[in-house]
């Protein structure tokens, strides 16, 4: 991953010198990505005199608990002396991680809008709107925002400046976005970033079975009883779907993180490229999206829901009951596929690549 010469010096206009006042932004239902990449550039940032501060809109999933520097991680929704917002009002630099549409940090918001700090963005997802940053770092290649910033630290400075919280927050943030180093864009340079990981010390078993073997009861039995009693399969479209409803999450103790990787399980099913999954909340469903191959749920969730992402994950939310929008995404899987016979591995016309 190059970034050019002109982006790479903005930067260090930006970051050297005398110190500042620093905020890193991850997304809402901030993932290990999200989070690892804003505490790796975070340590950075620190050891070059700046105060910083990580803020995430709501909570991180359980399942990053053990990390060495997720104390680092502020949680918006929970600031409840206003820290934070001071923290953001006061800064002299914002870097959002891991998203590019601002409307993705929901109740973080208006608060960062208000601001007038200059805004870095460090991300692989498709489409940033270049306008909106004083600096935009995105490469959709990239298989984690992570990589990212494993490429920029060591442009920036070294290999010998990476310690081992850093290797291990970028080593969670590699992991788990590309499901267990099995999704797209595996290059050879990732795996050669792994090593160097490695050598400054973290255990890929151990971190391993911390993020993937680290789950509630309640939550595996509640993924044994989705995709049993849930789950939707049309195979005329290669497609199918979970909802789940707050009475669901109820009564299996639903924690934040729990749903967590549940939607990739239906690509298991030979025959079947494309998931989602419909998560009940307060005002609206979130949904999740997954697919296989040139299967592009990236224009889906775009053109359907209000959403966006990457070509095989990607996410969006509807404001309508879970019923309507069930009805509207079986209306909109036949649109989208057209008229479909029934091999399940249809491609729409407009994403052959
Ligand atoms: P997840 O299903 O894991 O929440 O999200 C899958 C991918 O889609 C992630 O890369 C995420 O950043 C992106 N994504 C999820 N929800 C939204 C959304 O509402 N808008 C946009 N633009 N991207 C989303
Ligand atoms: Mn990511």
């Amino acid at each position: 991953m190059i970034f050019s010469k002109d982006k790479i010096d903005k930067l260090q206009q930006f970051i050297n010198g005398t110190p500042k006042k620093i905020v890193l932004l991850a997304h809402t239902n901030p993932d290990g990505d999200a989070i690892g990449a804003a505490l790796a550039w975070r340590r950075y940032l620190e050891r070059l005199g700046h105060t910083t501060m990580c803020i995430a809109p709501n909570r991180y999933p359980y399942f990053l608990e053990w990390m060495r520097d997720i104390p680092y991680i502020n949680v918006f929704k929970e600031d409840t002396e206003g820290k934070m917002a001071n923290f953001i009002s006061k800064a002299d630099l914002i870097f959002c991680m891991d998203f590019n549409q601002i409307n993705r940090l929901e109740g973080l918001s208006d608060t960062v809008s208000a601001s007038s700090a200059p805004t870095i963005l460090i991300d692989h997802h498709l489409n940033p709107p270049q306008e909106e940053y004083d600096l935009v770092f995105s490469d959709p290649s990239a298989s984690s925002t992570s990589y990212i910033v494993y490429n920029l630290i060591v442009t920036l400075a070294s290999e010998e400046a990476l310690d081992y919280p850093m290797a291990e927050s970028l080593y969670v943030g590699f992991m788990t976005d590309t499901g267990n180093f099995s999704f797209s864009n595996l290059t050879a340079d990732l795996f050669r970033a792994v090593a160097v990981l490695i050598d400054k010390g973290i255990n890929v078993p151990t971190i391993n079975s911390a993020v993937y073997n680290n789950f509630s009861e309640g939550r595996v039995r509640l993924l044994g009883y989705l995709l049993n009693d849930k789950m939707v399969t049309l195979f005329e479209y290669g497609v199918a779907y979970m909802a789940l409803t707050e009475e669901e999450m109820r009564r299996f103790n639903f924690k934040a993180g729990d749903s967590e990787g549940f939607v990739n399980y239906p690509l298991t099913i030979r025959g079947l490229n494309m998931s989602a999954m419909f998560s009940e909340h307060k005002n609206f469903i979130r949904i999740s999206f997954r697919s296989r191959g040139n299967v592009d749920v990236n224009v889906f969730a775009r053109r359907y829901f209000n959403g966006g992402g990457h070509r095989n994950a990607a996410g969006g939310k509807s404001f309508l009951s879970m019923d309507e929008t069930i009805k509207k995404f079986n209306a909109a899987i036949t649109e989208y596929f057209g008229d479909a016979s029934s091999n399940g591995n249809i491609i729409p016309p407009d994403v052959i690549p």
